[in-house]
């Protein structure tokens, strides 16, 4: 497999997607700043299509629950291979499985996998998938929200996503990620541009005032009075200033 060493001599940070719509990637993945850090090589992604992993003349890959019900469940044994094969080009990558029961995603797990060698991504379809490949695999079930999307692959994307705009060099100075929401446990601040009247509404005075401090200040003020409106969940985490 391919190493896709960066300019600075970095491995490249390596996604892997099995699903049964590779054509859906890269999708929004291939544009913006993620879009060239793909074609730049800090990167790469290979979908993996399922069904070439598939039973007999039609390529199986689902079948009817056992126990009987709606839908069609994906077959473990199609799934171990299709895993078997992404590991084996991927290796030392988490096996992942997005699924609406799994650990809620977040910037924490964003950073975490962003630290690692990539990541094989299993975007289910259907009911989801027969149980036992999650035990035989050592799946890590993660969940992007508590709602019930039609396939894994958009959660896949929002994962692929947060983490790639975390890799060294993908976000220019410009985009800093200091003093982004979840920085700090924190919402982000309100942000203004030009011009400085629209429709009546100002920009707030001290943003104007060329003061750094009282701007900070201002914004940590903001900062903290949004979080504490919003998500007071997060206001209860230590982890912050
Ligand atoms: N029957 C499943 C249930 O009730 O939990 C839902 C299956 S859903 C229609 C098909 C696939 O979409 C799942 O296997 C999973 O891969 C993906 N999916 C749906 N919602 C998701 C979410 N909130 N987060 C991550 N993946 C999700």
């Amino acid at each position: 497999m391919a190493h896709y060493p960066t300019s600075d001599g970095r491995a490249a940070w390596r996604a892997s997607v099995l699903t049964l719509f590779p054509e859906m990637f890269p999708g929004p993945l291939g544009v913006s700043l993620v879009g060239q850090a793909l074609q730049a090589g800090v990167w790469s992604l290979t979908p993996h299509q399922i069904r070439d992993f598939g039973l007999g003349r039609h390529w199986q890959v689902d079948d009817t629950p056992a126990g009987g019900g709606a839908g069609m469940v994906l077959r473990a044994d199609v799934l171990g291979a299709a895993l078997d094969a992404a590991g084996a080009q991927n290796p030392d990558s988490p096996l992942i499985y997005l699924s609406p029961r799994g650990q809620p995603f977040d910037q924490t797990m964003a950073k975490e996998l962003a630290a690692g060698p990539g990541v094989i991504l299993l975007a289910g379809r259907f009911e989801g998938i027969d149980e036992r490949v999650i035990a035989g695999r050592g799946l890590r079930e993660v969940s992007i929200g508590d709602y019930v999307l039609s396939g894994g692959e958009l959660a896949a994307m929002v994962l692929i996503d947060a983490c790639v705009r975390l890799l060294p060099g993908v976000l220019g100075a410009a985009e800093s990620l200091a003093h982004e929401s979840f920085e700090g446990g924190l919402l982000e601040y309100p942000q203004y541009t030009r011009p400085r009247e629209w429709e009546g509404r100002s920009i707030p005075d001290v943003l104007l005032s060329g003061d750094h401090q009282a701007i900070a200040a201002w914004r940590k003020a903001e900062a903290q009075r949004i979080t504490a409106e919003r998500r007071p969940d997060l206001v209860a985490k230590p982890d912050r200033d």
